[in-house]
């Protein structure tokens, strides 16, 4: 599968508009177990990233991918910046410029992977990681079985995100709170399923992953 330009583009302005949208969202999220900037960290980095969407959109995808994950290491900040700036670099250093299914999946595993290296994380403990590695989950198990994928990996970033709210956070600022943390939504997670939702929109739309669309 080649992605053209303007499907990158859109990819860039999709991510950008989702996050800017539930910017207000995220960043209450993160009152409730954080320091309450999570949307406003999101929103500076994402906004970085649409300023640079020509230039971003016209690189080969590993390049883009990369330059992109840069873009929010140097934007973000806090915590996120580099968890979610290793996630977009490890996916441009795995990913090949016209990947298969089957690559594709296999580098957002290695990134999620790269995720839970850098942050010394793994499931179970209430971050992003919840969402991002269901998803990796289901794209692993679907590279086979292609048919409704997008709509399976919606709905596991769907139920990561639900996953987090019962769970005690022990990584991240959240962790502070012990017990307290337990009875909300993690704003990570929160951001990692509307980024998911908003990629699979894109794809969904390419006459090239007909076989992942639903029917
Ligand atoms: P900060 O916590 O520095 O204020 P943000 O508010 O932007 O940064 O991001 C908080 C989110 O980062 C959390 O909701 C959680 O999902 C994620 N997070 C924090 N620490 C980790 C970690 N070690 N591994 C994975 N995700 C993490
Ligand atoms: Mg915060």
């Amino acid at each position: 599968m080649k992605l053209d330009n303007e499907t990158k583009d859109r990819l860039i302005a999709a991510m950008a508009e989702t996050i800017a949208s539930h910017s207000g969202e995220l960043t209450d999220l993160d009152r409730a177990i954080g320091d309450g900037d999570h949307g406003s960290n999101m929103k500076r980095g994402f906004d970085a990233v649409l300023a640079d969407r020509a230039n971003l959109s016209a690189k080969p995808l590993p390049d883009m991918l990369k330059a992109l994950g840069t873009h929010l290491v140097m934007t973000i900040g806090g915590a996120s910046g580099p968890l979610y700036g290793t996630l977009f670099m490890a996916l441009g250093k795995e990913i090949p410029a016209e990947p298969s299914l089957a690559d594709a999946s296999r580098a957002f595993a290695a990134a999620v992977n790269a995720v839970k290296a850098r942050g010394k994380a793994t499931t179970g403990e209430k971050t992003m990681l919840e969402v991002l590695q269901p998803v990796a989950d289901v794209l692993q198990a679907g590279a086979s079985n292609p048919a409704g994928l997008g709509e399976r990996v919606k709905a596991a970033a769907d139920a990561g995100l639900e996953a987090t709210k019962p769970m005690k956070a022990s990584k991240g600022r959240a962790s502070f709170l012990g017990e307290r943390s337990i009875g909300h939504l993690d704003p990570g997670a929160r951001s990692s399923q509307l980024l998911t939702h908003a990629v699979i929109g894109v794809l969904a739309a390419q006459p090239a992953l007909e076989g992942a669309r639903s029917s």
